[in-house]
C-alpha cells in the first residue's frame, strides 16, 4: 500500500471528457478511447447522449459572454456525444496534455487535436481544465450512482 496520503489521493482523481459531435460522426470513438486507456487510466463512466442546446450552455455557462457561444452549444447539441469519466494520478492535467491545445492549428502532433482534427470549432473532444471544473462537469452530467467503483487487474502494474 501507498503510504503518502497525498499520492493516493492523487490516483482517485477524476475529469470529464467527451467525445463531441465530430468525433463521433468521425469514426474516431475507439482512436479516442484506446488512447486514455493505453495511456492506463480507468474508465469510470460513459453514455451515449444528445445534449439539448440548454444542457449545452450549461456545459459552457463560463464563456457565454463569447462570440463563439451560440454556435458552440448548437454544435455540441447537434447529435450524440459521448460522456466520460476517466480516472488515474493526474488525469486532469495529463488529459489536457493528450488532447492537445484549444485550436488543432496550436496542438502538437501526438496529441488527440494536433493528429485527428484542424479546426478549433470542430475539435472533437472535450476535457476538464482543473479540479474545481471536473467536480462541476461529472456532477452535470453523471448520477453518482453511473460511477463504477471497480479494480483493474493492471493497477498493480501501474503504480507502485
Ligand atoms: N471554441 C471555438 N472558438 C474559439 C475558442 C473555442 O469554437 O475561438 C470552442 C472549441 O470547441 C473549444 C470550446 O469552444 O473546445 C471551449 O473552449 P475552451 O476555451 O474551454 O477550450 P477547451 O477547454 O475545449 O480546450
Ligand atoms: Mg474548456
Amino acid at each position: 500500500m501507498l503510504q503518502d496520503p497525498t499520492v493516493e489521493a492523487a490516483e482517485l482523481e477524476r475529469t470529464f471528457i467527451a467525445i463531441k459531435p465530430d468525433g463521433v460522426q468521425r469514426g474516431l470513438i475507439s482512436e479516442i478511447i484506446g488512447r486514455f486507456e493505453r495511456k492506463g487510466y480507468k474508465l469510470v463512466a460513459i453514455k451515449l447522449i444528445v445534449p439539448t442546446k440548454e444542457f449545452a450552455a450549461q456545459h459552457y455557462d463560463d464563456l457565454s459572454s463569447r462570440p463563439f457561444f451560440n454556435g458552440l452549444c448548437d454544435f455540441l447539441s447537434s447529435g450524440p456525444v459521448v460522456a466520460m469519466v476517466w480516472e488515474g494520478q493526474g488525469v486532469i492535467k495529463y488529459g489536457r496534455k493528450l488532447i492537445g491545445a484549444t485550436s488543432p492549428q496550436a496542438s502538437e502532433p501526438g496529441t488527440i487535436r494536433g493528429d485527428l482534427c484542424v479546426q478549433v470549432s470542430r475539435n472533437i473532444i472535450h476535457g476538464s481544465d482543473g479540479p474545481e471544473t471536473a467536480v462541476n462537469e461529472i456532477g452535470l452530467w453523471f448520477k453518482p450512482e453511473e460511477l463504477v467503483s471497480y479494480t483493474k487487474n493492471d493497477e498493480k502494474w501501474l503504480y507502485e
